[in-house]
This record gives structure tokens, sequence and C-alpha cells, in this order.
């Protein structure tokens, strides 16, 4: 069980959404509605990240035991946080509420290096899952702080990968939340500049903020390569292919999970007349439908393909049985599991799992 302190995650799942109108009840309040279709983004769902922190949590479980603490949140998602929780995973804020040399997991979203040396104060045993493409920012943090580049950072200032990212090179480090703050931030040397940012941002809102950013420091470098990171590029075009034909844009999704929140703001900018987020199908409002042709559904990196099964049966109960999926890009992108945990699974035979997270095509980082 949770302890007191832990992240109160333990929310009743639902699974059967509540039909409060016939789906003829609902077409006779929309007579000028002839067709009704949904859309269905593609990609979609989980990401190679989301995927890796999960079953790592998942193999932690199984070659260890219960508990395994894990800090904060695995992935933004309440549905996969709630279903690790039953198996024995125990979330919490901080390693101070982590008995002392016990297991504990990071999360998907990255840790600083204070939260490295406060879990070897406690003898923590620790397994890193942090998106190899978080890391890869992080890097990029320590490697222009040490050249003596002063850092703007682009993200939202409290989200767990922000903190991540700013800790690692905190005195060179400055925030931009959003385009504003890009036109009053302040510098020490102009020539000296580089920018980074979270990787599951707006790619429109991100390019206007350095576009802001250059007007004012002419000489801001880039990142070597794209911080924010394929999967939330891909689900960001994808929703954007289909919001212009869209009365309505569902997205299943978390209200912490970032690239969630931003697939409802991109379908609004593209052009869907109506976008909302849901965590499960029971939250869709029936009266969304009404006057609705066409359904563009998606989902944020971190929800199981199962949330939006559920939506897209729900949304047959009102009438939208013609389902289509549209497709925008393919994805085969897989990272190996975190190394503290490899080496366990390989000792148990495991080692298919070793060498990938759910799926069978080999790995890729
Ligand atoms: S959204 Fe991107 S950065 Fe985040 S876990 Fe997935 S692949 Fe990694």
């Amino acid at each position: 069980m949770a302890t007191s302190t832990s992240i109160p995650v333990s929310l009743p799942v639902p699974r059967i959404p509540r039909v409060r109108r016939t789906p003829a009840e609902i077409a006779a309040a929309s007579p000028q509605v002839s067709e009704r279709k949904v859309l269905l983004a593609a990609p979609r769902g989980y990401c190679a990240g989301v995927d890796r922190a999960v079953v790592a949590v998942e193999k932690a479980l199984e070659h260890y035991g219960p508990p395994v603490y894990v800090r904060k949140q695995i992935v933004h998602n309440l549905h996969v946080v709630s279903e690790l929780e039953s198996r024995g995973a125990i979330f919490v804020e901080e390693n101070e509420e982590v008995p002392e040399g016990a297991l504990v997991v990071f999360s998907a979203h990255g840790v600083s290096p204070a939260v490295v040396q406060s879990a070897a104060d406690r003898n923590l045993q620790t397994i890193d899952a942090t998106c190899p493409l978080v890391t890869k920012v992080h890097r990029e943090a320590v490697r222009f702080a040490k050249n003596d580049y002063e850092i703007l950072l682009i993200g939202h200032e409290g989200h767990e990968e922000v903190e991540g990212t700013y800790g690692e090179a905190p005195e060179v480090t400055t925030i931009v939340n959003n385009p504003e703050e890009a036109d009053t931030v302040q510098v020490k040397d102009p020539d000296k500049l580089i920018w980074l940012s979270q990787t599951t941002l707006s790619v429109d809102e991100t390019m206007e903020i350095v576009r802001r950013l250059r007007k004012r420091f002419p000489n801001l470098q880039d990142p070597p390569s794209d911080d924010i990171c394929y999967a939330t590029t891909n689900r960001q075009a994808a929703i954007k292919n289909i919001a212009p034909q869209a009365d309505l844009v569902i997205v299943v999704g978390s209200a912490n999970s970032s690239n969630s929140v931003r697939l409802v703001e991109v379908a609004l900018d593209h052009g869907a007349k109506a976008a909302y987020r849901v965590d499960f199908a029971n939250e869709v409002d029936e009266s969304w439908f009404e006057g609705v042709s066409t359904v563009g559904v998606t989902s944020g990196a971190s929800v199981p393909e199962v949330l939006v099964r559920e939506v897209v049966s729900l949304l047959a109960d009102y009438g939208f049985t013609d389902v289509a999926e549209v497709t925008t890009a393919e994805e085969d992108i897989i990272f190996s599991l975190p190394k503290e945990i490899r080496g366990k699974l390989k000792e148990a035979g495991d080692e298919d799992r070793a060498l990938g997270g759910r799926g069978t095509r080999p790995q890729s980082n």
C-alpha cells in the first residue's frame, strides 16, 4: 500500500461508459447530420520512452518483488500509474519517503544530479527509467555549460522534466515558459547563448519562442539536434492533419501530461471546431456530439491503446461507427531497458525482454 505521503493515484478506473441517451435521441437532436465518422490519428499513444519506463517497473516488480518505489509518476497517465500501484509499486514524491536501502525507480521524465545524490545518500538501489531522449537534453546542458554557454531552457517551470534538465546546470540556465518571456528574458552574454527545450512542447509555439529570442539575440545557437522528441512531433503532425476536417477532437490523456494537453491546443489551432481531453471514456460529454459529423481521436504519448479503444467504442454507441485510421508517420523506435534491470533479466534468462520493451522488433537506441 502507498504511504500517506505518496502520490494520490489510487483512483477507480472507469471501464464502462455511461450512455445517457440513445443514438436515435442523439441523431434526432442533430437532424442536419447525415453521416457520423471517426478519424483516428496515427501515430498516437505509447512512445518508446514510455513503453521502456513502464516495462522497467513491471520487470522490477517481477524480478525484485514488491514493493518497488517509484519517484514521481513513472509516466503521466492515471490509468498506468493506478495499474502499477495495484501490482505493488509505491509512488512517492521524493527519495526521503523511500526506506533506506530500498529500490527506487526514477521516472521517464528524468532527475537532476541532486536527486541522484540524495538517493546515494540514503543507500537506495536505483533504476533509472529516464527516457534516452530526455537524457540527450541533459547531456547537451552539461556539455554547453562546461563550454561556458548560458542556456535558455524553453519549457514549463515546475514540470518534472524541466526540473531535471535545469538541475544539470542551474547556475547558467534560465527557463523560458512562453513567447512573452522570450521578449523579456535577460542574459549575460548574448554571443554565448544556446536554447534547449523540454521534449513535449508544442512545436509551433517553441519555434515562435525561438523566433522572438533570435530577434533579440541574433547569435543564439540552436541545439545540436531537435529536443522536442519524435513522438511529440509525430502526434502533433497527425492531429494537425485531421483537425481541419473535425467538428470535434477527443484527446485521451491525463491533465498533467504535457504532450496530451498540447494535442488539444494544436487541434484547436489547426481547425478543429472543438477539442477536449479526457482520461477515460466516461468523461466524454454527450452534448459534445450535437451537430457533429466527424470526430477526430488521438492520445498522448503515455496513453495505452485500451483507453482509446474505450472512447472509440463509446463513439460507436452514439452512432459514430465508421472509423478510419489516418496515418501520417510510421514509428519503429524501441529503447533497450535501463541497464540496472537488463543484468537482472539476463540472470533470470529473460533475455528477450532485456533487449527491448514490449515490442518484438530489435532495439534501436
Ligand atoms: S514523449 Fe518523447 S521524450 Fe517523452 S518519453 Fe516519449 S519519446 Fe521520450
